[in-house]
C-alpha cells in the first residue's frame, strides 16, 4: 500500500502524514518521486487508516500496488514512460538503435567509429571507458579519458552517447561527459550505485543481472527511480542457462514482459546476449518483433582485434549498417518508426 503525496504539501504535512501511519504500527518509507511524494507503508493496513489517511492534507491517493516495486509498476503508472533526449525519444514508438564498441580504445578509433553509427542511421554511440572485467588481468578500460574522447565523438557526429558507470564516487562524472548512463549486469544490485543514480538528471540504462529475474530487475529499478530519477530503461542482455554455445541466452519473452509489468521503455542487447556475430542479426529481428522499443549493438571497425577480446560478438561495420536498413523496413510492419 502507498501514499502519495503531493510535492506542494509543506514538509510539516508530510512528517504529520508519517506520524499518523506510524502510530497504527506500520512502517512508512519515503521516495521523492519528480511529480509527488510516495510513502510506502508496510504492515497491517486497517480500512480505518486508509480513510483517515484520505482525509489528511496533502494527501492526493492511497493506493494498493501489489507488486513490491511501486513506481516501476504498470499499476501505479498506466502509460509508458517516454524518455526524451533531445530530439531522441526512448519508448515513444521510434526504435532507437545504441551502436558501438565494447570499449574506448583511442580518440581515433571512437571518432571513426561514430562516424559509422550516424551514417547507418543509429542515434546513440555506445562505449565503455570503465570497463567490468571477469579477470583482474585483462584491460580494464582507458577511463575519464574514454569519456572525454566519446563526448567529443559524439558531439561531432551528432550522437547521443551511453557509456558504464561501476561505482558511486564515478556517477557524477560520467554524468558530466554522457547522455545515459548504463548500469552493468554485474552491477544490477549495488544498491549504493543506484541510490546515487536516482539523484542524477541522466537517464539510466539499467541492464538486467545473468541470473536476476523480472522482479528483482524491477526492484533494482525502483532504488533509482524512488530515489527521484524517472528516466530509466530496462534491458534484457542475456541470462546465464545450461546452454553453453552461446555467451547467454538471450530472453526475448522479457520483452513482452516488462513492457506488461512496467511503463519503462526496454531495450535489448542482442550482442551480449548470444556473444556471437552470426547470431546478432536474427536476434535483433526477433528483438524488434517482439516489442523491444531500442537495441543497444557492439559494432567495431576490427572486431578481431579489439582490446576487450570481446570482437567475437560485434558486427563489422557493413554488417551494421545493413541490419539498421532492414530495421528501418521491419519498423513499420510492427508498428515502430
Ligand atoms: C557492456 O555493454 O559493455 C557490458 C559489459 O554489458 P553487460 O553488463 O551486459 O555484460
Amino acid at each position: 500500500m502507498i501514499t502519495i503525496v503531493s510535492k506542494q504539501a509543506a514538509r510539516e504535512q508530510l512528517n504529520h502524514i508519517v506520524e499518523v501511519i506510524e502510530q497504527e504500527g506500520v512502517q512508512a518509507h519515503i521516495a521523492h518521486a519528480p511529480d509527488h511524494t510516495v510513502v510506502g507503508m508496510i504492515g497491517s493496513i486497517k480500512p480505518a487508516l486508509v480513510e483517515r489517511l484520505q482525509q489528511l492534507p496533502g494527501v492526493e491517493k492511497v493506493e494498493k500496488v501489489s507488486k513490491s516495486y511501486k513506481l516501476a509498476s504498470r499499476e501505479f503508472h498506466p502509460e509508458n514512460t517516454v524518455i526524451q533526449i533531445g530530439d531522441v525519444k526512448i519508448g515513444g514508438g521510434e526504435l532507437v538503435v545504441m551502436g558501438g564498441p565494447c570499449a574506448v580504445e583511442s580518440a581515433e578509433q571512437i571518432d571513426e567509429i561514430a562516424r559509422l553509427v550516424k551514417a547507418a542511421g543509429g542515434q546513440v554511440l555506445r562505449g565503455g571507458a570503465f570497463k567490468p572485467r571477469t579477470g583482474p588481468y585483462s584491460f580494464q578500460g582507458v577511463g575519464v579519458e574514454g569519456l572525454i574522447m566519446m563526448a567529443e565523438a559524439g558531439k561531432k557526429h551528432g550522437l547521443l552517447t551511453i557509456t558504464e558507470v561501476m561505482t558511486p564516487e564515478y556517477v557524477d562524472i560520467c554524468a558530466e561527459y554522457a547522455d545515459i548512463l548504463q548500469v552493468g549486469t554485474r552491477n544490477m544490485q549495488n544498491f549504493d550505485l543506484l541510490r546515487k543514480l536516482g539523484e542524477v538528471r541522466k537517464p539510466v540504462l539499467l541492464k538486467r543481472g545473468f541470473s536476476a529475474t523480472y522482479d528483482e530487475l524491477l526492484n533494482a529499478a525502483e532504488y533509482i527511480l524512488a530515489g527521484g530519477n524517472p528516466d530509466v530503461m530496462l534491458c534484457e542482455r542475456g541470462i546465464r542457462t545450461f546452454e553453453s554455445y552461446t555467451r547467454n541466452t538471450l530472453d526475448l519473452s522479457a520483452i513482452p514482459v516488462l513492457q506488461h509489468l512496467s511503463h519503462l521503455p526496454v531495450i535489448s542487447d542482442p550482442s551480449h546476449g548470444t556473444g556471437r556475430r552470426e547470431l546478432v542479426e536474427p536476434m535483433t529481428r526477433a528483438s524488434v518483433a517482439a516489442g523491444a522499443d531500442g537495441l543497444i549493438i557492439e559494432m567495431h571497425t576490427d572486431p578481431d582485434n579489439s582490446m576487450t577480446g570481446d570482437g567475437v560478438q560485434s558486427l563489422f561495420p557493413d554488417q551494421f549498417a545493413r541490419l539498421l536498413r532492414e530495421l528501418e523496413q521491419l519498423s513499420p510492419i510492427i508498428g515502430k518508426s
